[in-house]
């Protein structure tokens, strides 16, 4: 497994450098989230014995195996994948974190869903920031409609934004997508009076963009576990 502590040293060596390189400072609060989808318990173990804690998750069904298998319960649990809305009874009693809230019947069912007397459901509303035809999320104009809403669903703490953008190796264009994202939280805590303090965004290929423009939570997946099993 000295793969696995060698991925992770790592990685927190690209976040430490990127936070110096962008003037933020070193104590600044990222969030590593490990994406584990398609890998296994075993895996998500390995890196769980050096330290990390919050694991990301895409598909319900594996997930809830690995939940419900792991002895370790302070592993932070988050949704990060498409929700259908059959499924959101199951996201909301087994996860701390959903990122992928990208409709307001999600919201709407979460919320609804959440188990009495817990926490709330801490949320991350997923932004179509790069307006892809065929990408899920609100449109940043659509957001500002059912914020009100949102924000008033008892069982929801609304803590961010997520946003998947278009994939690209340019880094003018990565930074722009983010740059965008962080101006919309900005915009919405103004107008709605919040203090959402969370950015999801950044992966394998982008953090070091993504922790630029201000990312609080980057999903690594494929650099922490190497290519996905199955
Ligand atoms: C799979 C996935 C990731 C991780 O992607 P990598 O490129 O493997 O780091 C991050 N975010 C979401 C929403 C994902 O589905």
């Amino acid at each position: 497994m000295s793969n696995t502590l060698n991925r992770f040293v790592h990685i927190n060596q690209r976040i430490e450098q990127a936070l110096s390189h962008s003037g933020r400072s070193a104590d600044d609060a990222i969030t590593l989230l490990a994406v584990s989808k398609r890998h296994s318990l075993e895996k998500i173990h390995a890196l769980y014995e050096l330290g990390q804690r919050h694991f990301g998750e895409s598909y319900l069904q594996e997930a809830l195996t690995k939940i419900n298998t792991s002895p370790y319960s302070d592993i932070i649990w988050h949704f990060i994948g498409p929700i259908q809305s059959n499924k959101t009874k199951d996201i909301a009693q087994n996860f701390q974190w959903v990122h992928s809230v990208d409709r307001i019947k999600i919201a709407r069912r979460l919320s609804a869903q959440s188990p009495d007397h817990s926490s709330p459901l801490n949320i991350c509303l997923q932004i179509n920031i790069s307006q892809e035809v065929q990408k899920s999320g609100f449109s940043s104009s659509e957001i500002y409609t059912f914020m009100e809403e949102i924000i008033n669903l008892p069982n929801l703490a609304v803590r961010g934004l997520m946003a998947i953008p278009e994939p690209t190796n340019n880094v003018t264009l990565q930074k722009k997508a983010f740059h965008q994202l962080k101006e919309l939280m900005t915009q919405l805590n103004k107008e709605f009076k919040l203090n959402m303090d969370t950015l999801s965004m950044g992966m394998s290929n982008d953090l070091e963009s993504a922790i630029a423009e201000g990312a609080t939570i980057i999903r690594v997946g494929t650099a922490l576990f190497g290519a996905r099993e199955y």
